[in-house]
């Protein structure tokens, strides 16, 4: 049955206890980085970061407000990554049955740098990377391995309290349920694409107020297609 984590942004309080431990599960290396103005870091997702706490200010009703995104993969049903890797690299990115859990395998390292480009274009949330020393794409696996041993991932082990994990059906009455409670005092509050993904956000604020990617952004899925569709008139009209 297809597994579903369920984030209420709402409740998050931007330890970033979860960027760590994803960190620590992975065994991923630490990065120097930048101080950029902004609480948060590192900037931006990298292969050594699945998981990125993500930090918008504004000035609500005369008062700073911080809007906190625990960014990571969407576990998309219909996964664009996949489809576009599909064209080059049959395996490279798959789709676990027993959960609907999408994985970048080794054999994204059979990808050129230009292939691996257009998979990251075709997600809708702009999640995969690609480590330049391993030419591997990599993002969350919803840390499969545990998931298998019976267990929950990491993040969500270790958030105290905005994130769930279960069967998605669960998880969907789990977010309809905190929904209404939000509504009471955000009238906006909505799930993001929740009937679309295997990560489910609750967000008390409009979705334009969060990070860019927060939003869904269609792209298309092959530049070679894409150029196609422009030029289609023009070639018909020569004939
Ligand atoms: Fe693939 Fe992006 Fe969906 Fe994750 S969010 S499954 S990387 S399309
Ligand atoms: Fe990282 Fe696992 Fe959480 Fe994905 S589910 S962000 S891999 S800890």
């Amino acid at each position: 049955m297809a597994k579903c984590i369920f984030i209420d942004t709402t409740r998050c309080t931007a330890c970033r206890g979860c960027q760590v431990a994803c960190k620590q599960w992975h065994d991923h290396e630490a990065v120097p980085t930048l101080q950029t103005g902004t609480h948060q870091n590192p900037p931006d997702l990298t292969p050594h970061n699945f998981k990125l706490v993500r930090f918008s200010e504004h000035k609500i009703d005369g008062r700073v407000h911080w809007l906190f995104f625990p960014e990571q993969c969407r576990h998309c049903l219909q996964p664009a990554c996949k489809d576009t890797a599909d064209m080059y690299v049959e395996g490279a990115i798959v789709v676990d049955e027993a959960t609907g859990i999408v994985i970048c395998t080794e054999k994204t390292k059979e990808l050129t740098k230009e292939q691996c480009d257009e998979i990251i274009d075709s997600c809708p949330y702009n999640i995969p990377r690609r480590n330049e020393k391993t030419n591997e794409l990599t993002k969350c696996d919803m840390c499969i391995d545990r998931v298998q041993a019976g267990l929950i991932p990491m993040c969500v082990k270790t958030c105290v309290a905005a994130m769930s994990f279960g069967e998605r059906e669960d998880m969907l009455k789990v977010a309809e349920q905190h929904l209404e409670r939000v509504k009471k005092t955000f009238p906006e509050a909505e799930l993001l694409d929740a009937e679309d993904l295997g990560v489910v956000y609750l967000v008390s604020h409009p979705r334009e107020m969060y990070h860019k990617y927060a939003q869904r952004e269609i792209r298309p899925l092959n530049r070679a297609d894409f150029l196609a569709d422009l030029t289609r008139p023009f070639r018909k009209a020569l004939g």
